[in-house]
């Protein structure tokens, strides 16, 4: 079975087409780095599109009727959005589902440190990386710093072309013998991956006439209790010991007015610095961070944005955390998606527990996550007739998973057939695959979650080479089948 090229099928309209959405997509990629960064994005472009908030409908107990569009989000990292169907809620939803976290370094609490004049941010990374990637590349900090006052101060420092950036160093190859003899995941070991971010002593300048008065300022700092100095005064102390820390934490304090204590309650995520570019002298493909998977998550959002007066209510959710196993608050496995969906319902006038679980049971989901596209460079570890080729359309996975699809969902051959019909009919270029070779590896994906209340899953979306990797690489007419194929999933009955 050979799946065509899917650029030989495209008209010159769909061209055009493609590159307005690849334009868009390669924008979204450079502004969002982060999951909080496209959840806000999602939830600014849901709102021109005429999206309300679901907290303010509750809370004005506006009911809802077809054709109404409306957003929820939590803790504004993952993001729902939902536009009802002329048909009730209970007879079920098409969903478009993907994650807009990727991996990436993570900050620690305690981050911040001096070592031989040179001053650090300690990281934890997250996410599955390989450590020797992250090295001496250019990297940008965005997150937030919550203050106990209740503030938030936001940081985004490195995509800017007049930012400063960051890097991880690594050794030189004169003196890499032994580290270039290790196995690759030992090459650079996770707890060497610190940011260096500073090397400048705090210089404290003396008054040459008060440097013989008592009351001059060090003076003054040195015969105050601990507890009744400045934090100011205080980085002056640090400033005997260890001068570079301690200009780095008056730069912080300057900028952000933030104190060191203020790290222990900051999410800071590293990731590669600069914007998304076009790949190839064709221009064919897309260099990008993350675009496992705001390739799909960018992609379900505009179908989602696009479809008008659905029938049955389409609805698109991009969550957190699936690159961490889907835990947490935001991530798949929350109460979040459910209870959302519950109170939809109680406001379209379908409330109940009952309503509810053949809403979700009758539902439809496209789970849509990167796939593994087949390199010639790594070719062993693929099976070419069931792998995923760049350039050949929107990928679906019936199963995912490792050693004997353990942790997969496997989907319907029924559903399979009614998505494939959708596709076929649609004229959208799709091919299937599954995660490499047998026993080659594995992954998985949020398919399994949603499926467990019964409904229809498959797993579908963008193959990608290099994922996982700074910048990662994708297709355009993958991008742009992707975003025809959820539309027309919208439309399914
Ligand atoms: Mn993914
Ligand atoms: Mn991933």
């Amino acid at each position: 079975m050979e799946r065509p090229n899917a650029w030989k099928k495209l008209n010159e309209e769909q061209l055009a087409e493609l590159e307005t959405v690849n334009a868009g997509y390669i924008d979204f990629l450079s502004e969002c780095k982060t999951e909080r960064r496209a959840a806000a994005k999602c939830i600014q472009l849901a709102q021109e599109a005429g999206y309300k908030p679901l907290s303010e409908l509750v809370a004005a107990g506006t009911k809802l009727k077809a054709g109404d569009k409306v957003w929820a989000d939590i803790y504004g990292k993952s993001v729902i959005l939902l536009q009802l169907g002329t048909k009730p809620l209970e007879q079920g939803l098409n969903i478009l589902g993907a994650h807009i976290d990727s991996p990436r370094l993570d900050v620690k609490q305690n981050p911040v440190y001096e070592a031989n004049e040179l001053a650090f941010l300690d990281t934890h990374y997250y996410g599955g990386i390989k450590s020797y990637q992250w090295v001496t590349t250019p990297l940008a900090l965005h997150g937030v710093i919550a203050k106990k006052d209740g503030s938030v101060v936001d940081v985004n420092v490195g995509e800017d072309a007049g930012d400063p950036v960051f890097c991880v160093t690594d050794l030189l190859p004169h003196l890499g013998g032994e580290q270039m003899a290790k196995k690759g995941n030992n090459v650079v070991e996770g707890e060497a991956l610190d940011l260096l971010v500073g090397s400048r002593p705090l210089v404290i300048k003396k008054d040459e006439d008060a440097s013989a008065d008592s009351s001059s300022a060090n003076a003054t700092n040195a015969d105050k209790p601990e507890d009744e100095k400045t934090y100011a005064e205080k980085i002056e102390d640090m400033a005997t010991k260890e001068a570079v820390k301690a200009q780095l934490l008056s730069v912080l304090s300057r900028k952000y007015d933030i104190e060191e204590e203020d790290f222990l309650s900051a999410e800071l995520e590293i990731v590669p610095a600069g914007p998304a570019r076009e790949l190839g002298f064709d221009r064919s493909m897309v260099l990008g961070y993350g675009q496992d998977d705001r390739v799909c998550a960018y992609t379900s959002l505009l179908a989602q944005l696009a479809v008008n007066d659905p029938e049955r209510t389409a609805v698109c959710i991009l969550v957190d955390k699936e690159e961490i196993g889907s835990v947490g608050a935001t991530g798949m496995t929350s109460a979040f998606f459910e209870n959302t969906i519950a109170e939809v319902m109680e406001l379209a006038g379908e409330s109940g527990a009952l309503p509810l679980r053949r809403c979700l049971a009758n539902s439809n989901m496209l789970s849509s996550d990167v796939s593994a596209a087949f390199d010639p460079a790594y070719a062993s570890v693929f099976e070419a007739k069931n792998s995923a080729f760049a350039g050949h359309g929107l990928v679906f996975n019936k199963f995912t998973g490792a050693r004997g699809k353990s942790g997969s969902n496997d989907a319907n051959a029924e559903y399979v057939a009614k998505v494939r019909a959708c596709m076929d009919d649609a004229g959208v270029c799709f091919q299937t695959a599954e995660l490499g070779r047998v026993n080659a590896g594995g992954g998985g994906t949020i398919a399994y979650i949603p499926a467990k209340y019964g409904m229809n899953v498959i797993d579908s979306g963008v193959a990608v080479l290099s994922m996982h990797a700074p910048w990662e690489v994708t297709s355009k007419v993958d991008v742009y089948e992707a975003y025809r194929g959820y539309i027309a999933f919208l439309g399914i009955a």
